[in-house]
C-alpha cells in the first residue's frame, strides 16, 4: 500500500519528533511491504518566518492532497518569541486553527493510557494507579468558544472582553456519533461531559447525545458535570472508557489527562473528520525550553502515527506492532529524561527512535 502523508515538522522540539516518528513508519513499511511517500509542509512560526503567515493556502492544499497529516507541534516561548508580537491572527496557533478548520477535522481523540513501567511516575495515590486506566477523551475541535465571535470594547472607559460559546445540533451530533462509534470498539462506555446546570450550550449537548445514544444500545452512557469529571480523573480514573465533551472542556480535561498518565511526552493524539482523513500530533507543545537538545521524548508522536495507521488507513496489525514496540522498549527499561526513573537507562530523542525501529519486527 502507498500511504501519502504531509508532515508539519514545525517548530521547537517539533523537527526532531517527527524525524523518529518518520524513522519508525519507514521500519514499518519494510517490514510489511509498504510504501511511505512524504511530503513537507511549513507551519506555526517556521512559516511565519519565511511566508509571513502561520499557515498558506498551498500548504493547506497539499494536506488536503494527502491521505493523512503527521504533524510535530508548532509555537514558540510566549513571552520571548517575536512571534507572539504579531497580531493574534498571524501567530503560530492561527496556523492551527486554520488547518482544523480547513480541513474539517471535527473529532479529536486523545488516549491517555497508563502504562504498568511508567506506573511509578504517576502523581496519584498507590491504590487509585494500581487500578490502571486506559480511557480515550474525544474533544469536539471546531466549535464553541474557540470560535465564537470575539472582541474587546472600551465601555465608559473600562476595558470589555466578550467571548461567544455557540454549537448548532448538527456539530453536538457529528461528534457524538464518532464518540459512541469509538466506544463501540472499546468498553462500549461513553461519559459525556457538559456544564448543563449553568450553560444553554450544554443543555442542547445533553439532549442530542441523548438522541444519539438511541442508536447505540449496547453502549452504556451517563451524563457528568464537567467539574465533578475534573475531581474524577484524579480520584478514579479506571472508570472511565470514552469521555465525550466539547472543546475547552475537552482541552482542559485531556491535559489533566496528561498529567495524571505521568508524562506529557507518551500521549498521542488524532483529529478526524467524516473520511478516513486525519491529522496525527502529540499532545504536547513545542517545548521550546528543550528543543535542538536531542533529550525531547519522541513517543507520543509515535503513538500518534501507529494511531494514523489505524485510524487513516486501517492498517490494525501495523498499528499494533508500533504499541508493541512501545510497551517493549518501556519493559527494556529506556526512558527519555521526563519518564526516567532510578533503574532505568536514560536515553536521548535519536536513540528512543532507534530502539523503537529495532523492536518492530
Ligand atoms: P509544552 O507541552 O510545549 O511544554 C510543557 C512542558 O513539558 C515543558 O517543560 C516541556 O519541556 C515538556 N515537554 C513537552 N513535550 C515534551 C516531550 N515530548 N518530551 C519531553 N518533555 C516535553 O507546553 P508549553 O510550554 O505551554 O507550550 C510551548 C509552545 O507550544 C507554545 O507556543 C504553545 O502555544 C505551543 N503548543 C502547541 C501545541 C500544538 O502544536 N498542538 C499544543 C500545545 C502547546
Amino acid at each position: 500500500m502507498v500511504l501519502n502523508i504531509t508532515c508539519i515538522p514545525g517548530d521547537g522540539i517539533g523537527p526532531e519528533i517527527v524525524a523518529q516518528a518518520k524513522k519508525v513508519l519507514d521500519k514499518v513499511a519494510a517490514v510489511y511491504g509498504h510504501e511511505m511517500k512524504y511530503t513537507d509542509i511549513l507551519m506555526g512560526g517556521a512559516s511565519i518566518d519565511v511566508h509571513g503567515v502561520p499557515l498558506t493556502d498551498e500548504a493547506i492544499a497539499t494536506a488536503k492532497a494527502a491521505d493523512a497529516v503527521l504533524m510535530g507541534s508548532i509555537g514558540g516561548d510566549t513571552t520571548t518569541s517575536p512571534w507572539y508580537k504579531l497580531e493574534p491572527s498571524l501567530r503560530p496557533e492561527a496556523g492551527l486553527l486554520k488547518i482544523r478548520k480547513a480541513l474539517n477535522l471535527f473529532a479529536n481523540l486523545r488516549p491517555a493510557v497508563l502504562y504498568d513501567e511508567l506506573a511509578a511516575a504517576c502523581p496519584l495515590k498507590e491504590e487509585i494507579s494500581a487500578k490502571g486506566f486506559d480511557m480515550m477523551i474525544m474533544r469536539e475541535l471546531t466549535g464553541g468558544l474557540y470560535f465564537g465571535e470575539r472582541k474587546t470594547v472600551n465601555e465608559n472607559g473600562v476595558r470589555k472582553a466578550i467571548d461567544t460559546l455557540t454549537y448548532d445540533e448538527n456539530e453536538i451530533r457529528r461528534i457524538a456519533i464518532k464518540g459512541f462509534d469509538i466506544a463501540m470498539k472499546r468498553n462500549k462506555k461513553v461519559t459525556s461531559v457538559d456544564k448543563a446546570n449553568v450553560l444553554d450550550s450544554s443543555r442542547l449537548w445533553r439532549a442530542v447525545v441523548e438522541e444519539v445514544a438511541k442508536d447505540y444500545p449496547e453502549v452504556t452512557y451517563e451524563h457528568m458535570l464537567v467539574d465533578n469529571c475534573a475531581m474524577q480523573l484524579v480520584k478514579d480514573p479506571a472508570q472511565f472508557d470514552v469521555i465525550l465533551t466539547e472543546n475547552m472542556f475537552g482541552d482542559i480535561l485531556s491535559d489533566e489527562a496528561s498529567m495524571v498518565t505521568g508524562s506529557i511526552g507518551m500521549l498521542a493524539s488524532a483529529s478526524l473528520n467524516d473520511t478516513k482523513f486525519g491529522l496525527y500530533e502529540p499532545s504536547h507543545g513545542s517545548a521550546p525550553d528543550i528543543a535542538g537538545k536531542d533529550i525531547a521524548n519522541p513517543i507520543a508522536t509515535i503513538l500518534s502515527a501507529a494511531m494514523m495507521l489505524r485510524y487513516s488507513f486501517d492498517l490494525d496489525k501495523e498499528a499494533d506492532a508500533v504499541e508493541a514496540a512501545v510497551k517493549q522498549v518501556l519493559a527494556d527499561g529506556y526512558r527519555t529524561g521526563d519518564i526516567w526513573s532510578e533503574g532505568c537507562e536514560k536515553v536521548g530523542c535519536t536513540k528512543m527512535g532507534d530502539l523503537l525501529v529495532e523492536r518492530i519486527q
